[in-house]
């Protein structure tokens, strides 16, 4: 599921569908559609693959901190998604995104064991600081209480950024502490600011397969459909290679873009599995050796005496 609720996030809508199906996602696609946007983008994002729902407005308070970041002022229609009751679950992922894996893993998130029901989320870190959560990607079990909840506190409660982040991680606070199945891995919401900003962490995640969503987070000039000039080569690929999904035709599989670019992680899941698990088995290797090795000596030193 995603959002739009202006026309310029349309084409990240649309390059959203297109990584989905490259990827085979096995869900079907939502997006909330803000009631005012032109019938012709919503013609637009059908074409895609999105089914469409109408939704209203939920107006954001905090108009003084939005001066400077207008474009927070639609996001906090967002809070439809913990109301949609007809879904057991949701993934919900903003339309600032490039995927390079296949997500389905994520409706695994939120089993009933360890679940909380008044923080019915999950969540991937915000970097500053890291024990808020980045609402750019969230695991969802609507709930009609919190819901109701949500939109009562939107009234008056401010956001300390000004955005729909700064709002949940204030009522929604304590979320670091919750379950583990209340939290997801970086790697399912790691920031273009990681490969901006430190070169060396971006490209071990990405040889570790450890990047799935890649979020452009931030303001316009951030933005896959803005980013222009001096780009650090080893995120100017996938800058370039969410411009050629852009320009793809609506229906198009674009996975040949993807391998084509070589920026796919097809067998991440899986070959991080068997690396952890493959490290467990040396662990024990490793103990079992040591433990020999410590009986031998106990063995030898008692034999002396
Ligand atoms: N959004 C939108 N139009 C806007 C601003 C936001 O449709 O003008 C939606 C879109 O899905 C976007 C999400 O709200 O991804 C959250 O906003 P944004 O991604 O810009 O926030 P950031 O991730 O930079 O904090
Ligand atoms: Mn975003």
């Amino acid at each position: 599921m995603t959002l739009v609720t202006t026309a310029k996030y349309v084409v990240g809508a649309e390059v959203l569908a297109k990584s989905l199906r490259a990827f085979r996602a096995s869900r079907p696609l939502l997006a909330l559609v803000d009631s005012s946007l032109p019938p012709h983008v919503t013609v637009r994002l059908r074409q895609a693959g999105w089914g469409i729902k109408y939704i209203a407005h939920v107006e954001n308070k905090n108009t003084r901190k939005l001066q400077d970041r207008p474009w927070f002022n639609t996001t906090f229609s967002k809070l439809h998604v913990f109301g949609l009751t007809e879904y057991e679950k949701i993934v919900y992922v903003d339309a600032d995104v490039l995927l390079l894996a296949n997500i389905d893993e994520l409706f695994e998130k939120l089993p009933d064991v360890g679940f909380n029901v008044s923080r019915p989320f999950a969540a991937s870190p915000e970097m500053f600081p890291p024990d808020t959560f980045n609402s750019g990607v969230l695991v969802i079990r609507p709930q009609e209480r919190v819901y109701r909840w949500l939109l009562e506190q939107s009234l008056h409660v401010s956001s300390y950024d000004g955005s729909d982040q700064g709002f949940l991680n204030t009522v929604l606070s304590g979320w670091w502490q919750l379950d583990i199945g209340h939290r997801l891995d970086f790697q399912y919401n790691v920031h273009q600011t990681v490969a901006m900003y430190y070169p060396p962490l971006w490209e071990n995640l990405l040889r570790s397969s450890r990047v799935s969503v890649l979020h452009f987070a931030g303001d316009d000039s951030m933005k896959p459909w803005s980013l222009s000039g001096v780009i650090p080569a080893s995120l100017a690929r996938y800058v370039h290679l969410w411009q050629e999904i852009a320009r793809a035709p609506l229906d198009a599989d674009v996975a040949p873009l993807y391998l084509a670019a070589n920026a796919h992680l097809p067998l991440k899941a899986r070959a991080f599995d068997s690396l952890s698990s493959a490290g467990e088995q040396e662990i024990d290797h490793v103990l079992d050796i040591f433990q020999a090795s410590l009986k031998d000596s106990v063995e030898s030193t008692s034999a002396k005496h």
